[in-house]
Protein backbone atom coordinates (compact mmCIF):
# COMPACT_ATOMS: atom_id res chain seq x y z
CA UNK A 1 0.00 0.00 0.00
CA UNK A 2 1.24 3.61 -0.64
CA UNK A 3 1.17 6.16 1.40
CA UNK A 4 -0.73 8.16 -0.58
CA UNK A 5 -3.80 6.15 0.18
CA UNK A 6 -3.74 7.17 3.71
CA UNK A 7 -5.83 9.84 4.29
CA UNK A 8 -4.29 12.88 6.46
CA UNK A 9 -6.38 15.65 7.89
CA UNK A 10 -3.69 18.48 7.38
CA UNK A 11 -4.52 22.09 9.58
CA UNK A 12 -4.36 24.11 6.70
CA UNK A 13 -2.49 27.62 6.07
CA UNK A 14 -4.28 29.73 8.29
CA UNK A 15 -3.78 32.89 5.56
CA UNK A 16 -5.34 31.07 2.62
CA UNK A 17 -8.32 29.26 4.82
CA UNK A 18 -9.12 33.28 5.94
CA UNK A 19 -8.81 34.78 2.30
CA UNK A 20 -10.47 31.76 0.68
CA UNK A 21 -13.43 32.21 3.34
CA UNK A 22 -13.63 35.97 2.77
CA UNK A 23 -14.34 35.25 -1.20
CA UNK A 24 -16.80 32.65 -0.72
CA UNK A 25 -18.56 34.91 1.97
CA UNK A 26 -18.51 38.05 -0.70
CA UNK A 27 -19.94 35.35 -3.15
CA UNK A 28 -22.85 34.07 -0.95
CA UNK A 29 -24.07 36.97 1.13
CA UNK A 30 -23.32 39.77 -1.91
CA UNK A 31 -20.60 41.84 0.87
CA UNK A 32 -17.50 41.54 2.42
CA UNK A 33 -16.89 40.18 5.28
CA UNK A 34 -15.42 42.26 8.61
CA UNK A 35 -12.93 39.58 9.63
CA UNK A 36 -12.54 36.30 9.97
CA UNK A 37 -12.28 34.47 13.78
CA UNK A 38 -10.95 30.93 14.64
CA UNK A 39 -11.03 28.33 17.46
CA UNK A 40 -9.05 25.19 17.65
CA UNK A 41 -10.50 21.55 18.43
CA UNK A 42 -9.07 19.73 21.11
CA UNK A 43 -7.62 16.30 22.32
CA UNK A 44 -7.76 15.47 25.88
CA UNK A 45 -4.40 12.84 27.03
CA UNK A 46 -6.61 12.18 30.16
CA UNK A 47 -9.99 13.69 31.83
CA UNK A 48 -12.88 12.10 29.91
CA UNK A 49 -16.27 11.95 31.65
CA UNK A 50 -14.85 13.49 34.67
CA UNK A 51 -15.33 17.36 34.12
CA UNK A 52 -18.56 17.66 35.42
CA UNK A 53 -17.59 16.09 38.37
CA UNK A 54 -15.01 18.92 39.27
CA UNK A 55 -12.31 16.32 37.85
CA UNK A 56 -8.90 17.31 36.79
CA UNK A 57 -8.26 17.03 32.72
CA UNK A 58 -5.16 17.51 30.21
CA UNK A 59 -6.30 18.61 26.85
CA UNK A 60 -4.09 20.84 24.65
CA UNK A 61 -5.82 22.80 22.07
CA UNK A 62 -5.37 21.43 18.28
CA UNK A 63 -3.85 23.58 14.87
CA UNK A 64 -7.17 21.88 13.46
CA UNK A 65 -10.42 23.70 14.21
CA UNK A 66 -13.42 26.32 13.11
CA UNK A 67 -12.86 29.41 11.19
CA UNK A 68 -16.42 31.79 11.15
CA UNK A 69 -16.67 34.72 8.16
CA UNK A 70 -18.34 37.28 9.79
CA UNK A 71 -20.10 40.50 9.06
CA UNK A 72 -22.63 42.04 11.35
CA UNK A 73 -26.64 43.08 10.25
CA UNK A 74 -29.45 45.24 12.41
CA UNK A 75 -32.38 43.35 11.73
CA UNK A 76 -31.70 40.90 14.57
CA UNK A 77 -31.26 38.25 12.30
CA UNK A 78 -28.41 35.42 12.02
CA UNK A 79 -28.03 34.49 8.58
CA UNK A 80 -25.86 31.22 8.53
CA UNK A 81 -24.13 28.57 6.21
CA UNK A 82 -21.68 26.25 6.89
CA UNK A 83 -19.43 24.71 4.56
CA UNK A 84 -18.95 21.36 5.70
CA UNK A 85 -20.56 19.12 2.84
CA UNK A 86 -22.47 16.97 5.27
CA UNK A 87 -24.67 19.36 6.90
CA UNK A 88 -24.64 22.61 4.05
CA UNK A 89 -27.89 23.32 4.03
CA UNK A 90 -27.73 26.52 2.14
CA UNK A 91 -28.29 30.02 4.02
CA UNK A 92 -30.33 29.41 7.36
CA UNK A 93 -31.99 32.36 9.01
CA UNK A 94 -32.93 32.31 12.91
CA UNK A 95 -34.45 35.11 14.23
CA UNK A 96 -32.64 35.97 17.83
CA UNK A 97 -35.62 37.37 19.86
CA UNK A 98 -37.43 33.45 19.06
CA UNK A 99 -34.50 32.30 20.41
CA UNK A 100 -34.83 34.39 24.10
CA UNK A 101 -38.70 33.82 23.87
CA UNK A 102 -38.06 30.05 23.74
CA UNK A 103 -35.11 29.76 26.11
CA UNK A 104 -36.93 31.92 28.65
CA UNK A 105 -40.77 29.88 28.02
CA UNK A 106 -38.82 26.63 28.37
CA UNK A 107 -37.61 27.77 31.83
CA UNK A 108 -41.07 28.20 32.40
CA UNK A 109 -41.45 32.02 31.96
CA UNK A 110 -43.75 32.29 29.41
CA UNK A 111 -45.20 30.14 26.59
CA UNK A 112 -43.62 29.03 23.51
CA UNK A 113 -46.52 30.29 21.94
CA UNK A 114 -45.54 34.11 22.46
CA UNK A 115 -42.25 33.39 20.66
CA UNK A 116 -42.05 35.57 17.29
CA UNK A 117 -42.15 33.38 14.37
CA UNK A 118 -38.78 31.83 13.44
CA UNK A 119 -38.10 32.35 9.87
CA UNK A 120 -36.34 29.22 9.63
CA UNK A 121 -37.05 25.70 8.07
CA UNK A 122 -35.85 24.38 11.54
CA UNK A 123 -37.57 24.62 14.45
CA UNK A 124 -35.29 25.86 17.48
CA UNK A 125 -36.18 23.67 20.54
CA UNK A 126 -34.71 24.51 23.35
CA UNK A 127 -33.29 20.91 25.05
CA UNK A 128 -33.33 19.24 21.77
CA UNK A 129 -30.78 18.39 19.57
CA UNK A 130 -31.71 19.34 16.05
CA UNK A 131 -29.73 21.67 13.67
CA UNK A 132 -26.30 23.06 13.63
CA UNK A 133 -27.53 26.36 14.04
CA UNK A 134 -28.24 25.67 17.65
CA UNK A 135 -24.53 26.14 18.52
CA UNK A 136 -24.63 29.43 16.56
CA UNK A 137 -27.62 31.21 17.66
CA UNK A 138 -27.23 29.53 21.28
CA UNK A 139 -23.87 31.07 21.40
CA UNK A 140 -25.40 34.63 20.63
CA UNK A 141 -28.04 33.74 23.42
CA UNK A 142 -25.75 33.33 26.12
CA UNK A 143 -23.21 36.40 25.37
CA UNK A 144 -26.87 38.62 25.47
CA UNK A 145 -26.95 36.99 29.14
CA UNK A 146 -23.32 37.54 30.06
CA UNK A 147 -23.46 41.05 28.41
CA UNK A 148 -26.03 42.04 31.26
CA UNK A 149 -23.30 41.61 33.73
CA UNK A 150 -20.56 42.98 32.19
CA UNK A 151 -21.40 46.02 30.33
CA UNK A 152 -18.36 45.98 28.20
CA UNK A 153 -19.71 42.75 26.68
CA UNK A 154 -23.89 44.27 26.49
CA UNK A 155 -24.86 42.95 22.79
CA UNK A 156 -26.18 45.90 21.00
CA UNK A 157 -30.21 46.02 20.44
CA UNK A 158 -30.94 44.92 17.29
CA UNK A 159 -27.88 42.79 16.28
CA UNK A 160 -27.60 40.05 13.94
CA UNK A 161 -25.15 39.04 11.84
CA UNK A 162 -24.35 36.73 8.41
CA UNK A 163 -21.84 34.36 8.77
CA UNK A 164 -19.70 31.81 6.82
CA UNK A 165 -18.59 28.65 8.61
CA UNK A 166 -15.46 26.61 7.64
CA UNK A 167 -13.52 23.48 9.93
CA UNK A 168 -10.47 21.73 9.58
CA UNK A 169 -11.90 19.42 11.93
CA UNK A 170 -13.84 15.89 11.60
CA UNK A 171 -17.52 16.58 12.13
CA UNK A 172 -18.35 14.46 15.21
CA UNK A 173 -15.33 12.85 15.33
CA UNK A 174 -14.43 13.53 18.91
CA UNK A 175 -12.32 16.62 19.03
CA UNK A 176 -14.86 19.30 19.40
CA UNK A 177 -15.90 20.42 16.44
CA UNK A 178 -18.56 21.48 18.08
CA UNK A 179 -17.20 23.64 20.74
CA UNK A 180 -14.73 25.14 17.97
CA UNK A 181 -17.60 26.21 16.63
CA UNK A 182 -19.52 28.06 19.29
CA UNK A 183 -15.91 29.26 20.03
CA UNK A 184 -15.09 31.25 16.67
CA UNK A 185 -18.98 32.01 16.32
CA UNK A 186 -18.34 33.62 20.34
CA UNK A 187 -15.40 35.76 19.03
CA UNK A 188 -17.00 36.83 15.80
CA UNK A 189 -20.16 38.08 17.93
CA UNK A 190 -17.83 39.94 20.12
CA UNK A 191 -16.01 41.88 18.01
CA UNK A 192 -18.84 42.24 15.84
CA UNK A 193 -21.54 43.49 18.62
CA UNK A 194 -19.96 44.77 22.24
CA UNK A 195 -18.20 47.78 23.30
CA UNK A 196 -15.37 45.88 23.91
CA UNK A 197 -14.91 44.72 20.17
CA UNK A 198 -15.74 47.83 19.34
CA UNK A 199 -13.10 49.52 20.96
CA UNK A 200 -10.55 46.87 19.98
CA UNK A 201 -10.81 46.10 16.48
CA UNK A 202 -9.71 43.35 14.26
CA UNK A 203 -6.67 41.26 16.00
CA UNK A 204 -6.21 43.97 19.01
CA UNK A 205 -9.96 42.10 20.08
CA UNK A 206 -7.35 39.10 20.61
CA UNK A 207 -4.80 40.56 23.13
CA UNK A 208 -7.93 42.38 24.86
CA UNK A 209 -9.57 39.46 25.88
CA UNK A 210 -7.20 38.91 28.75
CA UNK A 211 -7.88 34.63 30.82
CA UNK A 212 -10.23 35.99 33.35
CA UNK A 213 -12.63 37.42 30.42
CA UNK A 214 -11.99 34.37 28.31
CA UNK A 215 -13.19 31.51 31.23
CA UNK A 216 -16.22 34.08 31.14
CA UNK A 217 -16.59 32.98 27.59
CA UNK A 218 -16.13 29.67 27.83
CA UNK A 219 -18.75 29.51 30.52
CA UNK A 220 -21.41 30.87 28.04
CA UNK A 221 -20.25 28.86 25.32
CA UNK A 222 -21.07 25.96 27.46
CA UNK A 223 -24.24 27.58 28.57
CA UNK A 224 -25.15 27.62 25.09
CA UNK A 225 -24.46 23.99 24.22
CA UNK A 226 -26.34 23.20 27.96
CA UNK A 227 -29.50 25.03 27.91
CA UNK A 228 -30.26 25.47 24.20
CA UNK A 229 -28.72 22.56 21.68
CA UNK A 230 -29.23 20.32 25.35
CA UNK A 231 -26.39 18.65 25.34
CA UNK A 232 -24.17 17.37 28.64
CA UNK A 233 -21.30 19.39 28.27
CA UNK A 234 -18.87 19.99 31.47
CA UNK A 235 -17.03 22.76 30.11
CA UNK A 236 -13.49 21.04 29.04
CA UNK A 237 -14.17 21.51 25.10
CA UNK A 238 -15.15 25.33 25.33
CA UNK A 239 -12.45 26.09 28.21
CA UNK A 240 -9.37 24.45 25.87
CA UNK A 241 -10.42 26.12 22.79
CA UNK A 242 -10.53 29.41 24.45
CA UNK A 243 -7.52 29.51 26.56
CA UNK A 244 -5.05 26.46 25.30
CA UNK A 245 -1.65 27.62 24.45
CA UNK A 246 0.95 27.00 21.70
CA UNK A 247 3.54 24.12 23.23
CA UNK A 248 1.91 23.37 26.04
CA UNK A 249 -0.87 21.22 27.49
CA UNK A 250 -3.77 22.78 29.73
CA UNK A 251 -4.02 21.69 33.06
CA UNK A 252 -7.73 22.20 33.98
CA UNK A 253 -9.25 21.75 37.86
CA UNK A 254 -13.04 21.80 36.55
CA UNK A 255 -13.53 22.02 40.89
CA UNK A 256 -13.27 26.17 39.11
CA UNK A 257 -11.90 26.04 35.97
CA UNK A 258 -8.70 27.31 36.92
CA UNK A 259 -5.94 26.49 34.57
CA UNK A 260 -1.87 26.24 34.66
CA UNK A 261 -0.14 25.80 31.31
CA UNK A 262 2.41 22.63 31.15
CA UNK A 263 4.99 22.61 28.47
CA UNK A 264 5.40 19.56 26.22
CA UNK A 265 8.77 20.55 24.41
CA UNK A 266 10.94 18.48 25.91
CA UNK A 267 8.13 14.98 26.16
CA UNK A 268 7.85 15.84 22.52
CA UNK A 269 11.04 16.30 21.31
CA UNK A 270 11.65 13.10 20.14
CA UNK A 271 8.10 12.12 19.92
CA UNK A 272 4.42 12.94 18.50
CA UNK A 273 0.75 13.02 18.99
CA UNK A 274 -1.54 11.35 16.28
CA UNK A 275 -5.18 11.57 16.23
CA UNK A 276 -6.65 8.59 14.32
CA UNK A 277 -10.63 9.57 13.42
CA UNK A 278 -12.12 6.73 13.54
CA UNK A 279 -15.09 7.76 10.80
CA UNK A 280 -17.78 6.46 13.33
CA UNK A 281 -19.22 9.82 14.20
CA UNK A 282 -20.62 9.78 17.74
CA UNK A 283 -24.04 10.90 18.55
CA UNK A 284 -24.22 12.02 22.34
CA UNK A 285 -27.66 13.29 22.05
CA UNK A 286 -29.51 9.70 21.86
CA UNK A 287 -28.96 9.06 25.78
CA UNK A 288 -25.91 7.21 26.28
CA UNK A 289 -23.56 9.61 27.87
CA UNK A 290 -26.16 10.89 30.12
CA UNK A 291 -26.56 7.49 31.03
CA UNK A 292 -23.00 7.70 31.75
CA UNK A 293 -23.16 10.27 33.32
CA UNK A 294 -26.38 9.19 35.91
CA UNK A 295 -24.77 6.38 36.94
CA UNK A 296 -21.62 7.77 38.21
CA UNK A 297 -23.82 10.61 40.13
CA UNK A 298 -25.65 7.91 41.69
CA UNK A 299 -22.57 6.75 43.05
CA UNK A 300 -22.07 10.13 43.72
CA UNK A 301 -25.05 10.69 45.88
CA UNK A 302 -24.68 6.96 47.84
CA UNK A 303 -20.87 8.05 48.78
CA UNK A 304 -22.50 11.85 50.01
CA UNK A 305 -20.11 13.81 47.68
CA UNK A 306 -21.14 17.01 45.73
CA UNK A 307 -18.93 15.80 42.89
CA UNK A 308 -16.48 13.40 42.49
CA UNK A 309 -13.48 15.06 43.39
CA UNK A 310 -14.24 15.19 46.69
CA UNK A 311 -14.30 11.90 47.15
CA UNK A 312 -10.03 12.06 46.48
CA UNK A 313 -8.16 14.16 48.90
CA UNK A 314 -5.96 16.99 47.12
CA UNK A 315 -2.94 15.04 45.98
CA UNK A 316 -4.28 11.35 45.32
CA UNK A 317 -2.94 8.20 45.37
CA UNK A 318 -3.88 4.96 43.92
CA UNK A 319 -4.74 3.80 47.92
CA UNK A 320 -7.61 6.46 47.97
CA UNK A 321 -9.14 5.35 44.92
CA UNK A 322 -9.38 1.70 46.69
CA UNK A 323 -10.66 3.61 49.60
CA UNK A 324 -13.43 5.45 47.57
CA UNK A 325 -14.75 1.84 45.77
CA UNK A 326 -14.63 0.28 49.51
CA UNK A 327 -16.90 3.00 51.05
CA UNK A 328 -18.94 2.43 47.90
CA UNK A 329 -19.50 -1.92 48.67
CA UNK A 330 -20.33 -0.98 52.57
CA UNK A 331 -22.62 1.58 51.63
CA UNK A 332 -24.58 -0.34 48.70
CA UNK A 333 -24.82 -3.12 51.07
CA UNK A 334 -24.83 -5.85 48.74
CA UNK A 335 -27.86 -4.29 47.08
CA UNK A 336 -28.24 -4.87 43.50
CA UNK A 337 -29.53 -1.18 42.49
CA UNK A 338 -29.20 2.16 43.70
CA UNK A 339 -31.65 4.49 42.71
CA UNK A 340 -33.24 2.23 40.38
CA UNK A 341 -29.91 1.50 38.65
CA UNK A 342 -27.55 -1.42 38.22
CA UNK A 343 -25.08 -0.92 41.37
CA UNK A 344 -22.15 -3.06 38.99
CA UNK A 345 -22.59 -0.20 36.66
CA UNK A 346 -22.55 2.69 39.29
CA UNK A 347 -19.47 0.87 40.78
CA UNK A 348 -17.74 0.55 37.10
CA UNK A 349 -18.58 4.82 36.47
CA UNK A 350 -16.87 5.94 39.75
CA UNK A 351 -13.64 3.27 39.08
CA UNK A 352 -13.61 5.35 35.45
CA UNK A 353 -14.01 8.65 37.43
CA UNK A 354 -12.12 8.18 40.28
CA UNK A 355 -8.95 6.76 38.10
CA UNK A 356 -9.05 9.33 35.49
CA UNK A 357 -8.55 11.58 38.31
CA UNK A 358 -5.65 10.04 39.69
CA UNK A 359 -4.04 9.44 36.00
CA UNK A 360 -4.44 13.41 35.67
CA UNK A 361 -2.59 14.57 38.96
CA UNK A 362 0.13 11.39 37.83
CA UNK A 363 0.25 12.95 34.29
CA UNK A 364 0.59 16.30 36.12
CA UNK A 365 3.40 15.58 38.32
CA UNK A 366 5.35 13.57 35.46
CA UNK A 367 4.72 17.01 33.04
CA UNK A 368 6.31 18.73 35.91
CA UNK A 369 9.37 16.65 37.18
CA UNK A 370 11.58 18.77 34.80
CA UNK A 371 14.62 16.38 36.12
CA UNK A 372 13.02 13.35 34.35
CA UNK A 373 14.75 12.48 31.22
CA UNK A 374 12.69 12.93 27.91
CA UNK A 375 12.33 9.66 26.53
CA UNK A 376 11.61 8.27 30.07
CA UNK A 377 8.49 10.52 30.62
CA UNK A 378 7.36 9.75 27.53
CA UNK A 379 7.20 5.80 28.19
CA UNK A 380 5.47 6.74 31.39
CA UNK A 381 2.87 9.08 29.72
CA UNK A 382 2.26 6.40 27.15
CA UNK A 383 1.28 3.55 30.18
CA UNK A 384 -1.27 6.29 31.32
CA UNK A 385 -2.60 6.46 27.97
CA UNK A 386 -3.27 2.79 27.56
CA UNK A 387 -4.86 2.62 31.60
CA UNK A 388 -6.47 5.53 30.37
CA UNK A 389 -8.13 3.34 26.98
CA UNK A 390 -9.17 0.03 29.18
CA UNK A 391 -10.98 2.05 31.94
CA UNK A 392 -12.96 3.99 29.08
CA UNK A 393 -13.35 0.41 27.28
CA UNK A 394 -14.30 -1.41 30.71
CA UNK A 395 -15.58 0.94 33.19
CA UNK A 396 -17.17 3.64 31.54
CA UNK A 397 -17.91 1.29 28.98
CA UNK A 398 -17.92 3.94 25.86
CA UNK A 399 -15.57 2.57 23.61
CA UNK A 400 -16.45 0.16 20.33
CA UNK A 401 -14.48 -2.49 18.61
CA UNK A 402 -12.98 -0.21 15.91
CA UNK A 403 -11.58 1.81 18.79
CA UNK A 404 -10.12 -0.99 20.67
CA UNK A 405 -8.20 -2.46 17.47
CA UNK A 406 -6.82 0.51 16.58
CA UNK A 407 -5.43 1.08 19.68
CA UNK A 408 -3.83 -2.67 19.40
CA UNK A 409 -2.94 -2.19 16.19
CA UNK A 410 -0.61 1.49 17.32
CA UNK A 411 0.98 -0.32 20.31
CA UNK A 412 1.90 -3.30 18.17
CA UNK A 413 3.42 -0.91 15.42
CA UNK A 414 5.17 1.11 17.93
CA UNK A 415 3.16 3.37 19.54
CA UNK A 416 3.69 4.28 23.43
CA UNK A 417 0.10 4.46 24.26
CA UNK A 418 -2.97 4.92 22.91
CA UNK A 419 -6.72 5.64 24.10
CA UNK A 420 -10.15 6.49 23.18
CA UNK A 421 -10.64 10.28 23.58
CA UNK A 422 -13.98 12.33 23.50
CA UNK A 423 -17.35 11.39 25.14
CA UNK A 424 -17.01 7.67 23.43
CA UNK A 425 -19.76 5.87 21.17
CA UNK A 426 -17.57 6.80 18.52
CA UNK A 427 -14.75 9.93 17.71
CA UNK A 428 -10.94 9.67 17.94
CA UNK A 429 -8.02 7.79 19.79
CA UNK A 430 -5.00 10.08 20.14
CA UNK A 431 -1.82 7.91 19.98
CA UNK A 432 1.31 8.92 21.44
CA UNK A 433 4.29 7.55 19.19
CA UNK A 434 8.08 8.00 18.61
CA UNK A 435 8.87 10.44 15.55
CA UNK A 436 10.73 7.59 13.84
CA UNK A 437 7.82 5.01 14.19
CA UNK A 438 4.57 7.32 13.17
CA UNK A 439 4.65 5.94 9.40
CA UNK A 440 4.64 2.77 10.36
CA UNK A 441 1.53 2.88 13.08
CA UNK A 442 -0.17 5.43 9.75
CA UNK A 443 0.17 2.25 7.54
CA UNK A 444 -0.03 -0.67 10.37
CA UNK A 445 -4.09 1.07 11.35
CA UNK A 446 -4.95 1.63 8.25
CA UNK A 447 -4.01 -1.61 6.80
CA UNK A 448 -5.87 -3.08 9.82
CA UNK A 449 -8.70 -1.27 9.42
CA UNK A 450 -8.93 -2.55 6.16
CA UNK A 451 -8.87 -6.25 6.63
CA UNK A 452 -10.66 -6.60 9.46
CA UNK A 453 -13.76 -4.80 7.59
CA UNK A 454 -13.95 -1.32 9.63
CA UNK A 455 -14.19 2.29 7.90
CA UNK A 456 -10.71 3.64 6.63
CA UNK A 457 -9.74 6.28 9.53
CA UNK A 458 -8.74 9.69 9.07
CA UNK A 459 -5.03 10.87 10.71
CA UNK A 460 -4.53 14.12 12.10
CA UNK A 461 -1.00 15.43 13.13
CA UNK A 462 -1.92 17.01 16.51
CA UNK A 463 0.70 19.68 18.09
CA UNK A 464 -0.51 21.61 21.54
CA UNK A 465 -1.42 24.95 19.76
CA UNK A 466 -2.34 28.40 20.37
CA UNK A 467 -6.21 29.29 21.45
CA UNK A 468 -8.95 30.93 19.84
CA UNK A 469 -8.19 34.31 18.17
CA UNK A 470 -9.22 36.78 14.93
CA UNK A 471 -7.38 35.19 11.90
CA UNK A 472 -7.60 38.27 9.34
P1 LIG B 1 -17.58 16.78 18.04
O1 LIG B 1 -16.83 15.73 18.75
O2 LIG B 1 -17.01 17.00 16.67
O3 LIG B 1 -17.74 18.04 18.81
P2 LIG B 1 -20.44 16.67 18.42
O4 LIG B 1 -21.42 15.61 18.04
O5 LIG B 1 -20.33 17.06 19.84
O6 LIG B 1 -19.04 16.21 17.82
O7 LIG B 1 -20.75 17.97 17.57
C1 LIG B 1 -20.93 17.90 16.17
C2 LIG B 1 -22.07 18.83 15.80
O8 LIG B 1 -21.63 20.20 15.92
C3 LIG B 1 -22.47 18.69 14.34
O9 LIG B 1 -23.44 17.66 14.18
C4 LIG B 1 -23.06 20.06 14.05
O10 LIG B 1 -24.37 20.16 14.59
C5 LIG B 1 -22.17 20.98 14.85
N1 LIG B 1 -21.01 21.43 14.04
C6 LIG B 1 -19.71 21.24 14.32
N2 LIG B 1 -18.92 21.79 13.38
C7 LIG B 1 -19.74 22.34 12.45
C8 LIG B 1 -19.53 23.06 11.22
N3 LIG B 1 -18.31 23.30 10.74
N4 LIG B 1 -20.63 23.45 10.56
C9 LIG B 1 -21.87 23.23 11.03
N5 LIG B 1 -22.11 22.56 12.18
C10 LIG B 1 -21.07 22.12 12.89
Amino acid sequence: MHSDDVARLEPGHQREISEGLHARFAEQFGRRADGVWFAPGRANLNGEHVDFHGGHCLPMALAHGTYVAAAPREDGLLRLRTLDPGLDDGIQTVSIAAIDALVRADAGEGSAGEAPPITDVHSIVPGVTSGWTHYVAGTLWALQQLGGELPELAVRQGFGADLLISSTLPIGGGLSSSAALECSAMLAFVALATPLGEQNPGPALGAALDDALRARLAAACMRAEVEVVGAGTGGLDQTVSLRGRADHLVSLDCRNFSVEHRPTSRLLGEHTFLAIDTQQAHWLGDGQFDDRRADSEAAMRLLGADQLRDVLPESPHPGDVDAGLARFDTLTGGAEAIEGRRTSACRRRLRHALTEMLRSEQLDRILGDEKLEPSAGAQQVGHILDAGHASMRDDAQVSFPAADAIVESARAAGALGARLIGGGFGGSVLVLVPRSREDDVVQAVHRMCVEQGFTAPRFLHVAPSAAARPVG
